[in-house]
């Protein structure tokens, strides 16, 4: 469920919408990249080792340690990039290397999913680090041991490539399109975070070894990379700091935020779910927080243009801007019939040891809402009281009901 209009550097189309038009930007660059001082390239080749440390610091720090995890091969990759991939590809162990890191680059980034989103020193982040780290070892070993017998006849049988464009094998390149179009359909599906993430790591790592030919291309690759992660990282700490967890909606300190700029004509609405500490008592506080997520959801699409928030357990708050106290009735009330209409299915268990017996039960919730306008008053917190004491005299006036000031 997709409850209320998310910010659009946040939405499905922005995060697969932007990597794109980066990576499409690098790929028309290729032919016209500047002639660099030695300086500036010693600066761009450096720069992938301190953007990505960072990003691993903060995934973790933002509880994103998936994030981490792609920032941490990525890093690997480039240091084996820069250490052992500066030399002609007719050499075999270089050719033997750049395949096999084609090849479980994009297979460790489709791993990454199906791990739990724990810190990086659990058990699981220890044991994938650990993989990496026995890829690692097994890769070097087969390569010197491959590197003394004459490949040619695997190379043309089995591992055709178009060299005029990339020297990777088709079947590599396949499998880099593959993998990007699943990280896609993660993005649209869910949306999250890591799903981000491991597109743009999976996209631009893509990039660098198809178009291995091009000077610096892995520089400048992995630091539009690593800037893109970073950019990530930072767009969750504002949702950690501003939105709530539980309803998707901005929370208190967004609240808090824009009162401190609110002027000209505006209202406020405070809303509350009635006798809803019953409502927990009687059907359990997991299906109190799922009621909370639909209140939410009703009144963030309501809304409108108006902005929503939770202003803390179960109450909501709706800024209107422009609008005076008057012409904020007919949606409040639009918003307080929408949500005493709406038929609420709960399961509920005669025995709590088997779903045999749960039985569906219809109810019903509602909300009281206090409206005020800033009407001679002069600081938006003032206002914000007034909607609250209006709240307090909808509630005992029978609740169910939309009180202006
Ligand atoms: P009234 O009609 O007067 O508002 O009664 P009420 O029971 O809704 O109000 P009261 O302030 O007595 O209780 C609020 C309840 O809201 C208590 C708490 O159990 C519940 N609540 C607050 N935050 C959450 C939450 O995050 N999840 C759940 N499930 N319940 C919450
Ligand atoms: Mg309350
Ligand atoms: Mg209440």
């Amino acid at each position: 469920m997709q409850p209320f209009s998310i910010p659009l550097s946040r939405s499905a189309f922005f995060r697969f919408g932007s990597p794109i038009l980066l990576a499409l930007a690098l790929l028309a660059g290729l032919h016209r990249v500047p002639q660099l001082s030695s300086t500036s390239e010693v600066l761009l080749i450096s720069l992938p080792y301190i953007l990505f440390p960072v990003a691993v610091f903060l995934g973790e720090l933002f509880n994103q340690s998936r994030t981490s995890l792609a920032a941490i091969i990525l890093l690997l990759s480039y240091y084996i990039i820069q250490t052992w991939l500066q030399s002609p590809l007719s050499i075999q162990s270089t050719k033997l290397t750049y395949t096999l890191l084609s090849l479980l680059l994009p297979l460790n980034l489709l791993i990454i999913h199906r791990l739990p989103e724990r810190r990086l020193l659990t058990r699981s982040g220890i044991l994938f680090l650990f993989i990496i780290f026995a890829q690692f070892i097994c890769s070097s070993v087969a390569i010197s041991y491959l590197s003394a017998f004459d490949l040619s006849m695997v190379w043309q049988k089995y591992l055709i490539g178009f060299p005029l464009i990339s020297r990777l094998p088709v079947a590599i390149i396949l499998l880099f399109i593959a993998s990007i179009t699943l990280h896609a359909m993660l993005i649209f599906k869910r949306n999250q975070p890591h799903d981000h993430a491991l597109f743009i790591s999976t996209l631009f790592s893509a990039i660098t070894l198809t178009f291995f030919q091009f000077p610096m291309i892995s520089s400048v690759a992995y630091t539009v990379c690593s800037l893109l992660l970073l950019t990530n990282l930072i767009n969750c700490s504002h949702e950690l700091a501003y939105i709530d967890q539980l309803t998707g909606i901005p929370g208190r300190r967004s609240l808090d935020t824009e009162m401190k700029y609110l002027g000209g004509t505006y209202s406020i609405a405070m809303i509350d779910i009635d006798h809803f500490k019953k409502f927990n008592d009687t059907y359990g506080h997991k299906t109190g927080d799922d009621v909370l997520r639909l209140v939410a959801s009703i009144i963030a699409k309501e809304a409108n243009l108006a902005k929503v928030y939770r202003y803390g357990g179960e109450e909501f708050t709706i800024i209107f801007k422009g609008k005076a106290q008057a012409d904020c009735m007919r949606l409040l009330e639009q918003i307080r019939k929408g949500i005493s209409a709406y038929p609420l299915k709960i399961l509920a268990h005669q025995n709590n040891e088997t779903t045999k017996d749960a039985q569906t039960i219809s109810t019903n919730i509602t909300v009281s809402i206090g409206l005020s306008g800033n009407h001679n008053i002069d600081n938006p917190h003032s206002v914000l009281k007034a909607a609250d004491k209006a709240l307090y005299r909808a509630k005992s006036n029978g609740r169910n009901q939309v009180v202006q000031r």
